[in-house]
């Protein structure tokens, strides 16, 4: 059975036709999918009965509960544990911004990444996202909340770039003007530096904001929280950027965690401001969230200001992230694992 959901426009088309239709009734059923948000095939009512009840027969549309929702009480943060139709459960954080509604989406259950300050990957991957279920998180909260949302985070669990073909279709869909039409500026896709696929969606040219994941400048120090650097050097990740940046005319940012006494000196912040200059990019310092199960801390307030003021004397952009919804714990992974031990308990 297909899930309407993950289906482009093309393939709905040839769906639609196999099942003795006309061409446009592929049109009406992805209007309804993702400009109206429709969630069953029974409220596909533009469609003659017979045909919804062939359909029925042939595909289904995916959906999600909402296994818990928690809101914070110092920002306008809400974070969502939706459950998926085979049951695992995934993260996605709702924040409100100046500049617009974000939702930072989760692109697989687990990650197999391995960094070791993240709690998303503790437990290995299970499996990607669908482009439906991509899709779905930005659809259940908008819904929910009956908000626009005009701001997209590929950074929640998950890498991204190791289900690059369902991330593609969500971006194509998540940008049609028959959907929800959320413009390619508006969208950040967040990796740890999977080489290839950077390449491959640089040649997309479309203008999606690259966030690259560095935490260490240096190659020997970065190898050990990182295990994706044994494969890829920050040498080989700065070509990429600026290839990046070159095809696409946007900035690339740097995602920084800065742990204390591991990554915040002043010869990490010089030699970060080294490799970041002469092209158009941004440093994101993010105090590390603690997780149990890394036993290390975040810099100090002087620390990261020091380091911000070396970045700065050096002429690169760079901003310290806010802390949203620090009271509901939304860092990523922590609640997806607390769930899942909790559920596992109660299984027993
Ligand atoms: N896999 C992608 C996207 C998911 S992680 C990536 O690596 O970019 C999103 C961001 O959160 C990354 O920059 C990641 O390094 C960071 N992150 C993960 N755990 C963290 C923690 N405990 N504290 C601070 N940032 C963390």
């Amino acid at each position: 059975m297909e899930d309407l959901k993950s289906l482009d426009l093309n393939e709905l088309t040839s769906l639609v036709t196999e099942l003795g239709e006309k061409r446009y009734r592929a049109k009406q059923i992805y209007r309804s999918l993702h400009k109206n948000m429709v969630d069953s095939i029974d409220d596909l009512k533009n469609l003659p009965k017979a045909f919804r009840e062939r359909l029925k027969s042939n595909a289904y549309i995916s959906r999600f509960k909402i296994a818990s929702k928690l809101e914070s009480k110092i920002d306008d943060t809400k974070k969502y544990l939706f459950e998926l139709e085979d049951g695992h459960i995934i993260e996605t954080v709702f924040m409100k911004y100046k500049h617009g509604n974000t939702v930072c989406i989760s692109t697989q259950v687990g990650c197999k990444m391995g960094c070791s300050f993240c709690a998303s990957t503790k437990r290995g991957l299970v499996r990607n996202l669908t482009a439906g279920e991509l899709l779905n998180q930005i659809y259940c909260i908008q819904k929910d909340l009956n908000e626009r949302i005009s701001n997209i985070v590929l950074m929640g669990s998950g890498e991204p770039l190791d289900n690059y073909d369902n991330v593609k279709k969500f971006l194509e869909i998540i940008n049609d003007e028959e959907g929800q039409n959320i413009s390619y500026r508006h969208i950040t896709l967040s990796t740890c530096g999977l080489i290839e696929e950077i390449y491959e969606l640089a040649d997309l040219g479309k203008p999606i904001n690259l966030a690259i994941s560095l935490h260490n400048p240096f190659n020997i120090e970065r190898k050990k929280i990182m295990p994706t650097a044994n494969k890829y050097s920050v040498k080989s990740i700065i070509e990429a950027c600026h290839y990046y940046a070159k095809k696409t005319g946007r900035r690339i940012s740097f995602e920084y965690t800065l742990i204390s006494g591991e990554n915040d000196s002043k010869k990490h912040a010089e030699e970060l401001a080294r490799i970041s200059s002469g092209f158009n990019c941004h440093v994101n310092l993010i105090p590390l969230n603690t997780v149990k199960e890394y036993d290390k801390v975040k810099s100090n307030l002087r620390a990261i200001k020091e380091f911000k003021r070396i970045l700065d004397s050096r002429g690169i952009n760079s901003t310290i992230r806010r802390e949203l919804g620090s009271d509901i714990n939304a860092a990523c992974g922590q609640l997806r694992i607390d769930f899942m031990s909790e559920r596992e308990k109660l299984a027993r």
